[in-house]
């Protein structure tokens, strides 16, 4: 790969999440040596003081890979996207956050207003008579002082800039983050739009049997001690690795946690909660409509389940936005959700 200094230059970057995937770096332990030996990293805000005007005064492409995690839900995580896509030849989406927008795009079941709202009046742990909330300029006596504006709607990596490679996870599994790095070393990485993983299901890798049991209800982890030796969907836990990407050794159910997602859609997947869907009505044991809601009542936020990780890449994107008050708010969730939401902010 081209360089300026006999080492290609390489960028990570923590836009909208929770810092797990830096820590999935950290996680390659001494492999990491290997890559501070092979690279020369130009920028790596958590790790290293770097400042954002290096980037800027960067030549664009000079970063060689710039690996980004985080969604995109305010200003200035799309600020960050924009400028690392100019500065860089290679931008990879590192992380469930960036792929599909992980937990922050759950927020897009409600909108910026009764998020605001509840952190800074309502939540129990509150104590703010005058509602303040944070404001997007303060003047004080040194000058003044800017926050980024927060969006209704979370956004992956690949709705604001054009993405090169995705390599999911929440965070990547270790393994996986070397292999990209040893992908990009040699020259060998898959053509560009690939998903840096495997391309067969959680359940590929998992041992537990299926024989297609059916089930009344759905139980939550800490009400029952699941056999070891069979599928958890067919004992009633909520599992998501049919629909779900291979790449974690089927982590969870190895330890009989249901998958709940993580690595995003597996392959020909389009719609991982749709999908979903499919999958626990293959398992349900019910003739009647009536019959099929009470399981289904048994299955608690069956929306938070179906799409914990996807929400924002999903068809579904977001609830829909009306209007209020000349201001843009989530209107209640339909029971028959719409196909086409508005992305504008
Ligand atoms: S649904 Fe879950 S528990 Fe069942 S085989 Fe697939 S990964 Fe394993
Ligand atoms: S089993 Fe599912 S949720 Fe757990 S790490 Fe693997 S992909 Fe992620």
């Amino acid at each position: 790969m081209a360089s300026t200094n006999g080492k290609p230059k390489l960028a990570l970057y923590w836009a909208s999440s929770c810092g797990g995937c830096e820590i999935a770096v950290l996680a390659t332990h001494e492999k990491l040596l290997d890559v501070a030996e092979a690279f020369d990293i130009v920028f790596w805000p958590c790790a290293m003081d770097f400042k954002q005007a290096e980037v800027e005064a960067m030549a664009d492409g000079e970063i060689d890979v710039c690996l980004f995690n985080g969604a995109i839900r305010n200003d200035h995580n799309a600020h960050m996207a924009h400028l690392l896509r100019q500065k860089s030849k290679v931008l990879v989406a590192f992380g469930s956050c960036a792929n599909e927008g992980c937990m922050p795009g759950l927020a897009n079941f409600t909108d910026r207003e009764h998020i605001l709202r509840f952190i800074y009046q309502d939540s129990p742990s509150t104590d703010n008579p005058q509602g303040v909330r944070p404001q997007l300029r303060t003047e004080v006596p040194e000058g003044t002082l800017e926050l980024p504006e927060f969006w209704n709607t979370v956004k992956t990596l690949d709705q604001v800039v054009p993405v090169d490679y995705y390599l999911p996870g929440c965070p990547p599994e270790a393994k996986w983050v070397v292999a990209a790095v040893e992908a990009i070393l040699t020259n060998k990485l898959p053509p560009p739009g690939s998903v840096i993983g495997m391309d067969v299901a959680v359940c590929d890798e998992c041992p537990r049997k299926r024989d297609v049991k059916k089930i009344t209800r759905f139980y939550r982890p800490q009400e029952i001690v699941p056999d070891p030796e069979i599928c958890l969907l067919e004992q009633g836990l909520f599992c998501a690795g049919i629909a779900t990407r291979a790449g974690c050794g089927a982590l969870c159910p190895s330890v009989n946690m249901g998958c709940r997602g993580c690595y995003g859609p597996v392959e020909g997947v389009e719609d991982i909660g749709a999908r979903l869907i499919s999958a626990v009505a293959s398992v349900i044991e019910a003739k009647t409509p009536e019959e099929i809601d009470a399981v289904l009542d048994t299955l608690p936020d069956p929306a938070g389940y179906f799409y914990r990780f996807s929400l924002a890449r999903s068809f579904l994107r977001r609830t829909r936005m009306g209007q209020q008050d000349g201001r843009r708010v989530a209107e209640p969730i339909a029971e028959v959700p719409r196909l086409e939401p508005e992305l504008a902010d």
